[in-house]
């Protein structure tokens, strides 16, 4: 009989997320006739943008004539889409080549990926609140999670901790849940800490396209000395309305090295390219088609619109909420909100007195980490209605 891998018992089941949409569910149940407002999605709710659909419709004419017919795509994906990515990193000043670009089906697969090459026991640093796949996948790997604290007193982002040296290094910015950005000078601390340590940063970026903070950095990259201590994760998911669809990248640049046991330096690019070359075909070709038309000027504007939409709606809940006398924090450069729990809740009891008061789902900061108790996370991926309701109903129980 074969052994199973023994760190599915170190970490806890799913929980959060199973344990939300039960609680809705059961609520739904009840009470037919009432409709949950579900603030707690991560995920679009918006059509995909006409670009997008017209060049999957192109793709799919295409491979439906003889000899136009695609087969397995290069793992790293086809060079017009690589291409185009390269250009999207230059325009923010970073020069990587195509070589340094892997085309893949999401930033969740390749954050669990990526552990592929590493060995076990490295102390992996994961933003507290922050992704829980960060922590997941480093225990279920064998590795051991020193949670960084992203809280109230350093503005909800993760700052390099005192005497802990690290090995690997989540870091997400925009960070999901806080909605909170860091800037330049916090990101500059962490490149050195990452070098001071011998570490390597795993950059999450997927919200990217949300800042709206000109002097706030789209890459790591574009600090000085990154490409020497960082790869970078980044998704068409939250960006261009992709959660369905399924397109990522990651960056590796080639000056990235690790150590083997004995000491000599590799470099995690070719790794990565070798792990592709057993592990992985390539997306499809209607999907990299479909990427690629969010590079195009039309597909920008239009997914730009989608971005500009999901960011009045946090606007809007930022402000009722200010007016209502809660504390409200991010949302400024992601699509959530970090809202303070009032006196006498913790995350999941006011999860439940949400619910069943006025019907609004929200997700319970205690889901993200320890260092969430006391918060839940608002979502702005909804429709104009649901900002508008949503805000009459938390007036109606507010005093
Ligand atoms: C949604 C999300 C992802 C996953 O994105 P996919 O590309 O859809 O797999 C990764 N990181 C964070 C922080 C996210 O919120």
């Amino acid at each position: 009989m074969p052994t199973v891998n023994e760190h599915f018992f170190d970490v806890e089941d799913d929980y959060l997320f199973a344990a939300t949409d039960q609680a809705i569910a059961d609520f739904e149940r009840k009470n037919p006739s009432c409709r949950v407002l579900r603030m707690s999605k991560g995920d679009v709710t918006r059509p995909l943008a006409p670009a997008v659909v017209e060049a999957i419709h192109q793709a799919v004419d295409e491979m439906s004539q003889v000899g136009g017919c695609k087969g397995y795509s290069p793992s790293a994906g086809y060079d017009f889409l690589l291409r185009s990515i390269a250009e999207q990193y230059a325009a923010l000043g970073v020069a990587l080549s195509c070589k340094e670009l892997f085309v893949s089906d999401g930033s969740k697969s390749d954050i669990g990926n990526i552990f592929d090459l590493f060995g076990q026991d490295n102390l992996v640093l994961v933003p507290d609140p922050g992704y829980p796949a960060y922590r997941d996948v480093s225990i279920l790997t064998g590795n051991r999670v020193f949670p960084v604290k992203a809280s109230a007193e350093n503005g909800f982002v993760a700052e390099p901790p005192a005497d802990v040296k690290a090995d690997l290094i989540f870091l997400c910015s925009p960070n999901n849940p806080t909605g909170t950005a860091m800037d330049r000078s916090l990101m500059e601390k962490w490149v050195s800490y990452a070098k001071a340590c011998g570490a390597i940063i795993f950059f999450d970026a997927v919200y990217e396209r949300y800042i709206s903070d000109p002097c706030i950095p789209h890459s790591i990259f574009q600090v000085e000395g990154a490409k020497e201590c960082a790869l970078e994760f980044r998704s068409y998911s939250k960006g261009a309305g992709f959660t369905g669809v399924r397109c990522s990248v990651v960056a590796i640049p080639q000056e990235l090295t690790a150590r083997r046991r004995a000491g000599a330096e590799v470099a995690l690019n070719q790794l990565w390219a070798r792990r592709n070359a057993t592990r992985f075909n390539g997306v499809s070709y209607l999907v990299q088609r479909a990427a690629q038309a969010v590079h195009t000027p039309q597909g920008e504007a239009q997914t730009g619109e989608d971005i500009a939409f999901y960011q009045q709606n946090i606007r809007l809940l930022r402000q009722g909420l200010r007016n209502m006398g809660y504390s409200v924090f991010g949302g400024e450069h992601a699509p959530y909100l970090w809202l303070q729990c009032p006196e006498g809740f913790d995350s999941w009891a006011w999860f439940k007195y949400l619910l069943a008061e006025i019907a609004v789902a929200v997700v319970p900061g205690k889901g993200f980490g320890l260092y969430g108790e006391g918060y839940v996370r608002l979502s702005a991926f909804c429709s104009r209605e649901d900002v508008e309701e949503v805000l009459a109903r938390l007036q109606s129980i507010s005093k």
